[in-house]
């Protein structure tokens, strides 16, 4: 399996990560089997957070695979704000873990630019990440979030952190266009290592598993971290992982074009229908507010049931709904001033039905207590 270096930490990281969360569903002597066979199978990097289960799956990998600690890279996150509570979680999460520090402690789940003011300021969590440093408890500090990435641009820019954990995949490139577009780079020009989660985002893209590895670990990031929780799922990702060869530009243009969960709803984002709008609707930022509102999963129509099933667990999972309808409120015209003419149909090369969306687009975003 490949190794690439997490930024400027000097830890080199196997391409496939594990991701801790699902090991809660498992008992712990299957839980131990899987890291173990994990890390047997070249893989070295482990990521848990103190809130998954409370501690649960922190402990369940402290009782797995702490012999043998100097084989992988540990990391763990930490959700509160405050300096005082942050400091107690960090020492709580090591003796869960049972070892005397973590390669990197990531501040967790940071959801607004707000939130993570609060944990820079001189009593918040980051301080508390600082001194865990200082006393080798953490080697490096990093920061997380998934969907928009405003807060882990805002973080980035500070220069405070050695690495950052985002949401990519091919699905919410489409909605969350920024990540690939802004954050890669940035990360890139600070230096800071790039931890990938959610390749299938959240199993949505499950029929297209190995397709959606391959597009995750073709970006320019240090490991995909994927949630494991039975043997069969390790070693497929394992096989991805070894089988990797890098996608190409027309891959990837193909992928978009033909991948079924895009299919010609979901809008790529690429701003080929600029100016296409004879009643001036700004039709790529209609269509953004609705990606920020529900991953532009609600289609009006129910098709296939397991991915609807899936739409349905998924579409409000970032908790970014309230951050769509505001952006959309910003718009002028709005969807509203559709008459569904379809000159704009010639200008996407997706084939997006943009006279239905923009109608259903509309309905979704006009801030109605509709769910
Ligand atoms: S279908 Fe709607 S969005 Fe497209 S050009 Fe006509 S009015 Fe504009
Ligand atoms: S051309 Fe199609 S895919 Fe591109 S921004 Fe417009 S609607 Fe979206």
């Amino acid at each position: 399996m490949e190794y690439r270096e997490l930024g400027k930490t000097g830890l080199k990281t196997s391409l496939l990560g594990f991701g801790g969360f699902h090991l809660l569903e498992i008992p712990q002597k299957e839980a131990g089997a899987l890291l173990n066979a994990y890390l047997d199978a070249g893989g070295n990097y482990i990521e848990t957070a103190a809130s998954y289960g409370n501690g649960e799956s922190e402990r369940k990998i402290g009782a797995s695979v702490m012999h043998r600690r100097a084989d992988f890279v540990l990391t763990t996150k930490v959700g509160d704000r405050e300096k005082a509570a942050a400091a107690a979680k960090i020492d709580r999460s090591l003796k869960n873990l049972r070892t005397d520090h973590v390669d990197i402690i990531l501040l967790h789940g940071m959801e607004s630019v707000d939130a993570l003011n609060r944990s820079l300021a001189e009593d918040g969590a980051y301080q508390a990440a600082l001194e865990a440093k200082k006393a080798g408890k953490a080697l490096h500090v990093g920061i997380s979030m998934h969907g928009q990435p405003a807060p882990l641009l805002a973080a980035l820019k500070t220069g405070k952190f050695e690495a950052v954990m985002s949401t990519i995949n091919y699905y919410d490139r489409c909605n969350f266009p920024e990540i690939e577009g802004e954050l890669l780079p940035l990360a890139r020009e600070k230096g800071a290592g790039v931890i990938l989660m959610k390749p299938i985002a959240d199993g949505y893209l499950y029929r297209n598993a190995e397709r959606a590895f391959r597009y995750a670990f073709s970006r320019p990031v240090s490991v995909v971290v994927a949630g494991i929780n039975n043997r069969q799922m390790l070693d497929m990702d394992l096989r991805f992982a070894e089988a990797y060869a890098p996608m190409s530009e027309g891959e990837e243009l193909e992928l978009l074009k033909t991948a079924p969960e895009l299919g010609s709803y979901v809008c790529r984002q690429c701003g080929s229908c600029a100016g296409a709008c004879g009643k001036g609707i700004d039709i790529k930022e209609v269509f953004a507010s609705e990606a920020y509102y529900d991953r532009q999963m609600m289609r009006g129509a129910v098709g296939d049931t397991a991915q609807y099933a899936l739409s349905e667990r998924l579409k409000f999972w970032f908790g970014q709904k309230q951050q769509g309808i505001d952006r959309y409120a910003r718009l002028s015209p709005n969807a509203d001033a559709c008459d569904g003419c379809g000159a704009c149909l010639p200008g996407c090369p997706y084939g997006v039905d943009i006279p239905y969306k923009m109608h259903l687009a509309g309905y979704k975003l006009d801030a109605k207590e509709i769910y």
